[in-house]
């Protein structure tokens, strides 16, 4: 099974993304994973990725394309996959779909959408308290620390990150939200998205995940 996983900042894809493919048995391919690999691995695209991440620039659709375009020709990517972060937009998916006819592999099979709502991711992300001391995260609701913004490992004190901002993850969740509304009614108009509810525990969503994939086989 091809499968594309979408979802916005704090759904947890990355965690269902590593569930589901151990599921289904076939390998996890992120974009991240591929460009750290091309980077160590000193790869020409590597490289050419290293000198925008360097400069502060966005890496090139290109250059993301043929990075993936190598992993997709992979032998163990032959029978099935789960791209997570890739495709980010139409022009993106249009080019996935030439990269699986170029390498003869059939078209995706499945978009699979996780759908939370964005008051929820901000609950989810804004509780968040980081250690400055071991930079382990805590959470105020779901995982508090026994003293208020003190570590329970080190005693070392907390602070919320930037990223962890109100304003920063709704501003996160625009910029995906404007992005993705035009990928997935690309795919919806094929009839390859399920759309999932991502709310609750990471759990119960692998299980609603993989019993859609389940009955979306024919
Ligand atoms: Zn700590």
């Amino acid at each position: 099974m091809r499968l594309v996983l979408v979802g916005p900042p704090g759904a947890g894809k990355g965690t269902q993304a590593q569930f589901i493919a151990e599921q289904r048995a076939i390998p996890k391919i992120s974009t991240g994973d591929i460009f750290r690999a091309n980077v160590t691995q000193g790869t020409e695209l590597g490289l050419a990725a290293k000198a925008y991440m360097d400069a502060g620039d966005l890496v090139p659709d290109q250059v993301t394309v043929e990075m993936v375009r190598a992993r997709l020709a992979e032998p163990d990517a032959a029978k099935g996959f789960l791209l997570d972060g890739f495709p980010r937009n139409v022009p993106q998916a249009v080019m996935l779909d030439e990269i699986l006819r170029d390498i003869g592999s059939d078209p995706i099979d499945v978009v699979l959408e996780l759908v939370v709502d964005d008051d929820e991711v901000v609950l989810r992300l804004s509780g968040r308290r980081t250690c400055r001391t071991c930079n382990h995260v805590w959470h105020v609701d779901y995982d508090p620390p026994t003293i208020e913004d003190i570590c329970d490992r080190d005693g070392g004190a907390l602070y919320q990150r930037d990223d962890d901002r109100e304003a920063t993850i709704r501003h996160r969740l625009d910029v995906y939200a404007e992005q993705t509304a035009p990928l997935v009614g690309f795919y919806a108009r094929r009839g390859a998205l399920i759309g999932l509810d991502a709310t609750g525990p990471v759990d119960d969503v692998t299980e609603r995940a993989l019993e859609a994939l389940h009955r979306f086989r024919t």
